[in-house]
C-alpha cells in the first residue's frame, strides 16, 4: 500500500477493496470488540483504551494457575518464573522504541516513571532550572512538571517554559519549539514533550528537539503515551536521554497496564547518575545476599524499585506477542494510508452534509501526525457525538467541543472508516 498512488473513493466496495489488499488485516481477529446491542461495534478509541488481545486471559490463567501450584516457589520455578518476569518484555519493547536491550524496562505506571525519571535527569541549579514543554500538555504531565520545580525550590511560573501554537493556529510550529529552547539556553535544564499530543495528535520531530537540547546542554526526554506502538522511533539512535510510556493505549495492554521507561546507556551504564534505589534495581546475581550499599544494574532496570507486576503484565505479554508478528514500521505503512483515507472521506462528508461543521485539527501533514484525527466542532458537536455512538461507533468526546478518533492499523480497517464516514453523512 502507497500513499502516493491511491486515489481514493468514498464507496464501501473501495474499502473493502483496500481491507482486501492489506497485509495485515488478519491481525484484527486476534482482539476482543466491544458488542453492543448484539452487534460488534465499530472501536476507534484505541489512542485512549487499546482493545483486549484475545490471548489475555489465557495468560493471565496460567499465572493464577502457577501461583496455585508453586506458591513461593513460583518465583523461580513457575513456566515464566517471576523473579524474572520483566525480561519477557525487554526485546519486545527495545524493537517497538529503538532501543538498546538494555534500555528499555516494563515497570510502574506513566506518571510515576516520569517522577522517576525526572528525579534522575532534572537536576537543576540556580543558573539552570527550565523546563521547556509544549502548551496543551496532557495534565499529569503538566502536574508532575508543576511539583517537580516545586520540589526542587523553584516558582513552576517562572521555572516552566511552555511552547504555544501561533495564534489563530492549533498545533505548534516545529520554529517555536527549536528557538524557545534557544532563547533559554544559558538556562533550561530539561526539555520534555509529549511524543504525539493527546489532544490535536501532532507528532513532534524527537530527533531535532534532542539536537536542540543537547546543543544548548539540556537533558532531553518525552511522555511517548501516545506514540509508543504508533510511529516508529529510534530512540537510541537520536541519543534521547529517557523516556517513558503507559501501555494501555496503542500497546493494548489493558486499563492500569504497566508502563515502560527508557534510559539511554550512557546514563543507565554511569554509577554517578542518581537513580532512588529499590532492590529490584540491585544487582541480579547478588541481589539475595542482602547487603548494604546499592550496586545498580547497569541497565535501566537499575530504576525499578519493587518486583515485578506479575498479574498486570500478564496482558502485555498477550499483546507485546501480536507486536512480534509484526513491526510498528509495517503498522505505520497502514497507518499512513488508513488516516490518510479517514482524512478524505471527514473533508469530503462536510460539502456532502452542510449540517456538519467541524476544522480538523490535527496536521494536514502525514510526518506529523500518527493514528488520529481531531475534529474541532463549530456547532452541533455533541449531537453529532451522540448519533455516532447510537449507531455502534465508538468514538471520543473532549470538552468543550472536540471529537478525537483513532484508526489503528493494528485493529481498524478501511471498511470501519467507511462506517463511520457513512454515519455522519446521515447525521
Ligand atoms: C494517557 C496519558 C497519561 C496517563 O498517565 P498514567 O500515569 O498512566 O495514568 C499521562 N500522560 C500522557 C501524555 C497521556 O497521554
Amino acid at each position: 500500500m502507497n500513499l502516493k498512488n491511491i486515489q481514493f473513493q468514498n464507496t464501501r466496495t473501495f474499502a473493502k477493496e483496500l481491507d482486501d489488499a492489506d497485509a495485515l488485516g488478519d491481525l484484527r481477529d486476534q482482539f476482543h470488540f466491544p458488542v453492543i446491542k448484539g452487534k460488534r461495534a465499530v472501536y476507534f478509541c484505541g489512542n485512549s483504551l487499546g482493545l483486549q488481545p484475545k490471548n489475555a486471559k489465557k495468560y493471565f490463567l496460567e499465572e493464577l494457575d502457577d501461583w496455585a501450584k508453586w506458591g513461593v516457589d513460583g518465583h523461580f520455578n513457575s513456566t515464566r518464573p517471576w523473579f524474572a518476569y520483566h525480561h519477557n518484555f525487554t526485546k519486545s519493547l527495545a524493537k517497538i522504541v529503538g532501543a538498546k536491550n538494555s534500555e528499555v524496562v516494563a515497570m510502574n505506571t506513566l506518571t510515576v516513571n516520569l517522577h522517576l525519571l525526572m528525579l534522575s535527569f532534572y537536576r537543576p541549579t540556580k543558573k539552570r532550572f527550565k523546563i521547556i514543554m509544549e502548551a496543551g500538555a496532557f495534565p499529569s504531565d503538566m502536574y508532575a512538571m508543576e511539583t517537580q520545580a516545586k520540589l526542587h525550590g523553584f516558582n513552576p511560573k517562572s521555572a516552566i517554559v511552555e511552547v504555544k501554537p501561533r495564534k489563530g493556529e492549533h498545533t505548534i510550529d516545529e520554529e517555536d519549539i527549536l528557538s524557545a529552547i534557544d532563547k533559554h539556553k544559558s538556562s533550561v535544564a530539561l526539555v520534555v514533550f509529549g511524543g504525539v499530543n493527546y489532544y490535536t495528535g501532532q507528532y513532534f520531530d524527537l530527533e531535532k528537539i534532542t539536537k536542540a537540547g543537547h546543543k544548548v546542554g539540556a537533558k532531553v526526554g518525552f511522555d511517548l503515551a501516545h506514540a509508543v506502538g504508533n510511529m516508529p522511533m529510534e530512540l537510541h539512535k537520536w541519543d534521547v536521554d529517557f523516556a517513558c510510556w503507559c501501555s494501555y493505549k496503542y500497546l493494548n495492554s489493558g486499563p492500569g497496564g504497566v508502563g515502560g521507561a527508557f534510559v539511554n546507556e550512557k546514563h543507565a551504564k554511569n554509577p554517578k547518575t542518581l537513580r532512588l534505589a529499590g532492590w529490584w534495581g540491585y544487582d541480579e546475581k547478588t541481589r539475595f545476599q542482602m547487603t548494604k550499599g546499592f550496586k545498580p544494574i547497569p541497565t535501566a532496570e537499575s530504576w525499578q524499585m519493587s518486583n515485578a507486576q506479575v498479574m498486570n503484565m500478564a496482558a502485555h505479554r498477550a499483546s507485546l506477542d501480536i507486536f512480534d508478528q509484526t513491526s510498528v514500521k509495517n503498522l505505520r505503512k497502514k497507518s499512513l494510508v488508513l488516516t490518510a483515507y479517514a482524512e478524505y472521506l471527514l473533508e469530503l462528508v462536510k460539502t456532502e452534509n452542510k449540517k456538519l461543521k467541524y476544522e480538523i485539527v490535527t496536521p494536514k501533514n502525514p510526518e506529523q501526525r500518527g493514528a488520529q484525527l481531531s475534529l474541532l466542532f463549530k456547532s452541533n458537536g455533541k449531537k453529532v457525538f451522540k448519533h455516532v455512538e447510537k449507531n455502534n461507533i465508538i468514538v471520543d468526546w473532549r470538552e468543550p467541543n472536540v471529537f478525537r478518533f483513532a484508526p489503528v492499523p493494528m485493529y481498524n480497517n478501511f471498511q470501519d472508516v467507511y462506517e463511520l464516514y457513512a454515519c455522519l453523512k446521515a447525521f
